[in-house]
């Protein structure tokens, strides 16, 4: 994938990939981001979009992320950031407000073609983890995490598919912006942030391996506030 060259942003790039902070998993992106040493800042008014190199819109609900962005007054300043050459990386709700086509529902944000559907596999309960291997991101195979994911039925004109299986794809990209219906915030691979910071043109630290071999089963948790 040839990465698009914006010299007039490298010049004044202070570094920074910011995650939208309305609702979902924010936090998780955040520490990811900060494993990779990328300075990530969560994002929640128009102004602190300004010099962004990139923006991760989380997973969640996208019903609600899409009403918490037009409330935040956040729809045209995305995409107006968008066109000044910031990139963008949707996760799973994230992919459903940047998809140009929903099913059966009017688009949100708009700014990759592609056709999804949301909560494609089934109530939360049919939500699943399996691993398979996207070449361009990582040469070992990474663990995806689906949870009441949606499925990408096609791309449109100048959007490269990264994953397709079974009837879906999975992740894809344009120039601007990646779409994964999985959420690797949830899991030990670094490799789709590091895949990402190198579309913003921002260098990762490059001896972090793509799986954290620091990583246990109950890391996804902590965060959480568990009793202890
Ligand atoms: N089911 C959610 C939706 O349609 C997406 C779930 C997720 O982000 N994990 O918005």
């Amino acid at each position: 994938m040839t990465v698009v060259d914006f010299p007039e942003i490298r010049r004044t790039n202070p570094g920074k990939i910011g995650v939208l902070n309305l609702q979902g998993g924010v936090v998780e992106h955040l520490d990811h981001l900060e494993r990779l040493s990328i300075q990530g800042i969560p994002v929640k008014k128009p102004e602190e979009l300004k010099e962004l190199a990139g923006l991760i819109i989380p997973g969640g609900e996208s019903t609600c992320l899409s009403r918490l962005i037009n409330i935040f007054g956040l729809d045209e300043a995305i995409k107006e950031e968008y066109k000044r050459g910031m990139k963008l990386w949707g996760t799973c709700a994230g992919a459903i407000l940047l998809a140009r086509h929903v099913v059966g529902e009017e688009a949100h944000l708009g700014l990759i073609d592609i056709e999804i559907k949301r909560n494609s596999f089934g109530s939360q309960l049919d939500s699943f983890a399996c691993e398979a291997l996207v070449p361009e991101v990582a040469s070992e195979p990474l663990p995806l995490t689906f949870i009441r994911a949606p499925k990408i039925l096609r791309v449109g004109e100048g959007v490269k598919i990264l994953l397709a299986m079974d009837d879906y794809i999975a992740a894809a990209e344009s120039d601007g912006v990646l779409v994964t219906i999985f959420h690797p915030e949830l899991t030990e691979c670094l490799a789709f942030h590091r895949y990402f910071a190198r579309k913003c043109s921002l260098a990762a630290k490059e001896e972090v391996p793509p799986l954290d071999p620091t990583w246990n089963m109950l890391s996804w948790t902590r965060y959480a506030r568990i009793a202890s």
